[in-house]
């Protein structure tokens, strides 16, 4: 079976990239599985232990460091949050794509130790929109808002190093969009070196 491309998925908070990638792996399940995180930030609202984060203390988080468990992590506006490393490799050597949600600090770790990642940044359509959301939101305080407001401007001056930028405006165009993305960018030579490979010792055949 081939193996399952890695991908990351970042965007600055409240551009809604939450949704849609639960939009995206619910609606396409045989093709993505998303990464549960570790976090030591309080629930949020509905959150769930094991479905949106596994939620730990910064004790909990700092032995998960030390054991090696973790494929990156980051601190991001007060808190730890990292990629537990056994489930990535696992559903991808079962062909699953699996999907990271995560900072730019995180992405670009990954990045250095998986070559054929793929980086997709999520933008909303203005910085004046993105204050909306995050406001009506409602789950954060004013100092909060503008602490990830500021993290947003830190944010942007990095989005050239990821492959591809999507704008969420239309939440069904952007999961449509993203799926397409991923479809064309599975056949980049980047991610196929082994059937490249492969042809290339078939070849050799032909050439002794
Ligand atoms: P939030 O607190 O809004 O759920 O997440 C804050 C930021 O942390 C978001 O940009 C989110 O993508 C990022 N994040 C979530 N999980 C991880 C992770 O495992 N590693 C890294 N580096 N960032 C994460």
């Amino acid at each position: 079976m081939e193996k399952g491309q890695l991908i990351v998925i970042s965007g600055f908070a409240g551009t809604g990239k939450g949704t849609l990638v639960k939009l995206l792996t619910s609606r396409y399940e045989k093709e993505y599985i998303l990464s549960v995180s570790a976090t030591t930030r309080k629930p949020r609202g509905t959150e769930r232990e094991g479905i949106e984060y596994f939620f730990k203390t910064v004790e909990e988080f700092e032995e998960m460091i030390a054991k090696d468990e973790l494929l990156e992590y980051a601190k991001f506006v007060d808190n730890y949050y990292g990629t537990p490393a056994s489930f990535v490799k696992e559903w991808r050597e079962a062909g699953k794509n699996v999907i990271l949600e995560i900072e730019i600090q995180g992405a670009l770790k990954i990045k250095e130790k998986y070559k054929d990642t793929l980086l997709i940044f999520v933008v909303p359509p203005s910085a004046a929109e993105l204050k909306n959301r995050l406001v009506k939101r409602g789950t954060e305080t004013e100092e909060v808002i503008n602490k990830r407001l500021r993290r947003a401007g830190e944010e942007s001056e990095g989005i050239e190093q990821y492959d591809y930028v999507l704008v969420n405006d239309d939440l069904e165009e952007c999961v449509e969009t993203l799926h397409q993305v991923i479809s064309a960018a599975s056949h980049s030579t980047r991610v196929q070196g082994e059937l490249i490979e492969r042809l290339r010792q078939e070849l050799k055949v032909f050439s002794d």
